[in-house]
């Protein structure tokens, strides 16, 4: 089959589009026919490399797919030849007691599809293989490029928003990147709880898609003072909620933005890793600091139920030629994407 291969890391020009072997299921294990992929940052970490991190070699990336069961081990009860399908892509023991508990990232086998699996073992492929427990059914009303871009960030995204800062009417959430593949979600999951969502972008075009999603205001941080304006928003008392997942480059901006006992949660840190924090205004402002990392496969079912109403919609900008999967690396690398991306092998 033919995937989205690399050997070593390094920029763009190490991923490879050449043939590899299909993967060989298990006896709890499904083979998908992968008709879309979702582009997510990961793809880019694994590609760079991360310190202190191992990425198993030769790699193919990609932890969010669709597609369709083609095969089902042995011992499969849940899915069958034919199912249209999307993927789960945290995997774990399913025994332990974090798992057992719905704190599956906890386990001590637990692996992101696509990031820290092989190797070859990704959704940049034409074929996938995934355990039954991965796999949940695919809304009939969405195409497999939009179920393609949806679990790792909606599961993500609900995890931040509902499970860790509890979020509630009225909230005034300040979101980071309010026109990419989470903040887009953020500002859907703001909308669903009757939240105000203030999405933080970097150009007008990208001020006027928040928007038009739904968010309560946009701030563009290129022309506008962040602090200045949440402090506008929200009568001076700032955000309830800050959504985090840039890290260095906005860190400070992000505790200045909270209001009194508000809680800020972070998944990420894509700008850099080192955040200062002023700890007197921890203490006395009663900040709450969360992080977040992933969600249970009980999570990703609890919010899958609003994109099967209709009330979440998958925002997918663009879908690339699998083949041209360096071309949506190198958008996402340069900022430019609105919603997020997918990858359609040829013999989707
Ligand atoms: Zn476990």
């Amino acid at each position: 089959m033919k995937a989205i291969v690399f050997e070593e890391h390094g920029d763009v020009g190490k991923l490879q589009y050449k043939d590899v072997p299909e993967p060989k299921i298990g006896p709890n294990e499904a083979l998908i026919k992968i008709k879309a992929a979702g582009c997510n940052y990961n793809d880019i970490w694994a590609r760079k490399g991360l310190p202190g991190m191992e990425i198993i070699m030769p790699h193919v990336s990609g932890s969010d797919a669709a597609g369709e069961v083609v095969e089902v081990g042995s011992e499969v009860k849940s899915v069958k030849v034919g199912d249209e399908v999307m993927v789960h892509p945290g995997i774990s023991c399913r025994t332990c007691e974090a798992c057992t508990s719905g704190q599956e990232f906890f386990c001590r086998q637990y692996r992101i599809w696509g990031f820290q699996t092989g190797p070859l073992d990704g959704a940049d492929a034409e074929y996938g293989r995934l355990p039954e427990v991965n796999l949940i059914p695919k809304p009939s009303q969405i195409s497999f490029e939009e179920a393609a871009t949806l679990p790792l960030t909606l599961m993500t995204v609900w995890r931040m928003l509902v499970t860790r800062a509890r979020i509630q009417a009225g909230d005034y959430v300040l979101i980071w990147g309010g026109a990419g593949g989470l903040g887009s979600m953020a500002i859907q999951v703001c909308n669903l709880f009757g939240a105000r969502g203030i999405a933080v972008v970097g150009s007008d075009k990208k001020a006027k898609y928040a928007k038009d999603l739904g968010a309560f205001e946009a701030i563009n941080r290129n022309s506008q003072s962040v602090r200045d304006e949440v402090k506008r928003i929200t009568n001076r008392a700032g955000a309830d909620i800050v959504f985090e997942h840039t890290g260095e480059a906005t860190w400070k901006d992000s505790i200045a933005a909270l209001k009194r006992g508000g809680t800020l949660v972070t998944c990420g840190a894509t700008s850099g890793f080192i955040g200062q924090t002023d700890i007197r205004f921890l203490w006395n402002k009663q900040m709450n600091f969360y992080g977040s990392h992933m969600g249970s496969k009980g999570e990703l079912l609890q919010a899958m139920k609003f994109v099967h109403s209709g009330q979440i919609k998958p925002l997918m900008s663009e879908a690339f030629a699998l083949k041209d999967a360096s071309k949506a690396q190198k958008v996402m690398e340069d900022g430019e994407v609105m919603g997020k991306l997918a990858l359609v092998p040829d013999h989707a």
